[in-house]
């Protein structure tokens, strides 16, 4: 379960909302049994209940448990918003695969119109279903989930990381693995490796935005020769690159 930094101490955890109503009433805990509790950051335990109450339970830590479930290298999907309900999908799929933080955004072919007002709603469910995916996956911290941003607010943001591609099935280009590979040697190696991994909308990126994308920095890939949905292509580069980083056996 991850709770918030101040609710875990050396010796102990305490639980509260849904997650204390779900150890209490869904899995019918006792006192003594044990759950996992992180902080969602760099914290994670195996700690023994000690108190069930109303939407309240408190545990003593036991263990301090390895960071072992997050990958070395943290990747960073932006997808451009795509129809329906697939960013919830690819939000889920993209934090049991291994991603550390997901941001939308809007380009000139992304069919959605995203009203902020409207729309918080959604990013609350995004964030429910990062936190849901990572308890399932058994990882060490929960993806971040950015409200959606223009295509030129994303465009400034290649520069912070130390790897930038954009998928465009367009161009006869090199593969992800190759630049990846390359941008792994330059940096000399994926402890702690920034990278950023750009997926187009349905109806795919703009010539114009392919030149801004390389304009300041991001590498167009291929990621192989066939035609991937939107919601398929950012699964298939994060799995491509936690592979190549050594992350998948
Ligand atoms: N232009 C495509 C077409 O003609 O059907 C539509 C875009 S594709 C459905 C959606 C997005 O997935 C693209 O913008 C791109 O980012 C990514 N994509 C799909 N297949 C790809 C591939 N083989 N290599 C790189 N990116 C790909």
């Amino acid at each position: 379960y991850f709770i918030p930094p101040e609710q875990m101490t050396e010796s102990e955890a305490v639980v509260t909302g849904d997650d204390a109503h779900h150890i209490a009433n869904v899995m019918r805990a006792r006192i003594g049994d044990s759950i996992i509790v992180s902080d969602g950051a760099s914290r994670e335990a195996l700690a023994a209940i000690s108190d069930i109450g109303k939407n309240r339970v408190v545990a003593s830590i036991a263990e301090m448990l390895p960071m072992s479930a997050e990958p070395a290298i943290r990747v960073t999907i932006a997808q451009s918003l795509p129809k329906g309900d697939k960013m919830e999908t690819i939000i889920q799929k993209g934090t049991e695969i291994g991603a550390v933080r997901f941001i939308p955004f809007i380009s000139e072919r992304t069919v959605v119109q995203y009203d902020a007002k409207k729309e918080s709603k959604r990013l609350e469910r995004w964030a429910k279903i990062a936190k849901e995916a990572a308890e399932q996956a058994h990882r060490n911290r929960v993806p971040a989930v950015e409200s959606p941003l223009k295509w030129n607010e994303l465009l400034q943001s290649v520069g912070k990381a130390d790897a930038a591609f954009f998928c465009y099935e367009k161009e006869a280009g090199t593969m992800l693995k190759q630049e990846l590979r390359r941008a792994i040697a330059s940096r000399g190696g994926t402890e702690g490796m920034n990278v950023l991994l750009i997926v187009g909308p349905e109806g795919g990126f703009s010539e114009r935005e392919a030149s801004e994308a390389e304009a300041v920095g991001c590498v167009p890939v291929l990621l192989g020769a066939r035609i991937l949905r939107t919601e398929t292509a950012g699964m298939v580069g994060l799995t491509c690159m936690l592979y190549e980083a050594g992350e998948m056996g």
